[in-house]
């Protein structure tokens, strides 16, 4: 899929680590410029050394800094991408985290720090690109889309999680802002549509893998028999942003080597 993406400006939130970098990596070797945002001062050393990555294999991009639960860092980081290059015709809305508790012992904090930055983060960098979107209008020499926003939800938009209450919540949550988004803007030439990982070999998962007995638990799960890497979600991130893709807008899209299918009912128990 080389330069199935030339011309165009994407911004990868959360692309200083794990599926952020696949993405970042797959885009820009796809043609895009990529801006690889990462959340603070601890992770640019990481980030830069994702775009030196992209560089160094003929791609192109900046690095950005910004939190994006907070508002103006995201206004910020816009702006400042905007000032560089002009427009953005991609956004994936892709960071996130965990803060895991039994529910009954679920703290206020960790369940305000999941839906900040994994449901009002995906919202304020939707907002931002949107409006980018409608101020420039079409671009028919890059993309049949006037834009595109994939975001980053999770087999837990459709699995429940026990003991993860307020991450299944905001994945569930994703769900909704996704399809009403392309429900809002489809009319607009906007496509936005969401990527639902499995399991997928990050630091975000390190318990699920890093041991050959968690790993062999896991498998239980994943009929295909391997953990997914973040190459898996690039490739996947690569169409869902080019015009092969044209026509699906509002879409999920699964990519868990089966998870979905529930392997456990395989037996018939
Ligand atoms: P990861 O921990 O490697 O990456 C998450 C990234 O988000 C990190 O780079 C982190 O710095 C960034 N981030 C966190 N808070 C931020 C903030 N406030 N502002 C900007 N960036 C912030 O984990 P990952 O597995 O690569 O996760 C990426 C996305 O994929 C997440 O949305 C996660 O929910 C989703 N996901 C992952 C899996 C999996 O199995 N790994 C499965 C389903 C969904």
């Amino acid at each position: 899929m080389q330069d199935v993406l030339k011309g165009q400006i994407a911004v990868v939130t959360g692309a200083s680590s794990g599926i952020g970098t696949g993405v970042a990596k797959s885009l820009a070797q796809a043609g895009a410029t990529v801006v690889v945002n990462y959340s603070s001062s601890k992770s640019q050393l990481a980030a830069q050394a994702v775009l030196d990555e992209i560089t160094s294999a003929g791609g192109s991009g900046m690095i950005a800094q910004c939190d994006v639960s907070k508002e103006a860092e995201v206004e910020a980081m816009f702006a400042e991408v905007i000032a560089r290059y002009g427009t953005v015709d991609i956004l994936v809305n892709n960071a996130g985290l965990q803060r895991d508790a039994a529910f009954h012992e679920l703290t206020l904090e960790q369940w305000n720090t999941v839906i900040d930055v994994n449901l009002t983060g995906q919202f304020l960098c939707a907002r931002a690109a949107i409006r980018e979107f409608l101020r420039r209008g079409p671009r028919p020499e890059v993309s049949a889309a006037t834009g595109k926003i994939i975001c980053m939800s999770s087999v837990h938009e459709l699995i429940p999680w026990a003991g993860h209450v307020n991450y299944a919540a905001s994945k569930g949550a994703i769900k909704m802002l996704m399809q009403s988004l392309a429900q809002e803007y489809g009319d607009r030439q906007i496509r936005v549509n969401s990527i639902c990982p499995g399991a997928i070999q990050t630091p975000i998962n390190r318990d699920a893998w890093s041991t050959p007995q968690a790993y062999n638990s896991l498998m239980g799960l994943i009929p295909y028999n391997r953990i997914g890497q973040p190459q898996d979600i690039g490739n996947l991130a690569v169409f869902l942003a080019s015009d092969l893709s044209d026509y699906i807008t509002g879409a999920s899209i699964f990519i868990d080597g089966g998870m979905t299918v529930f392997e456990s009912f395989a037996s018939g128990g």
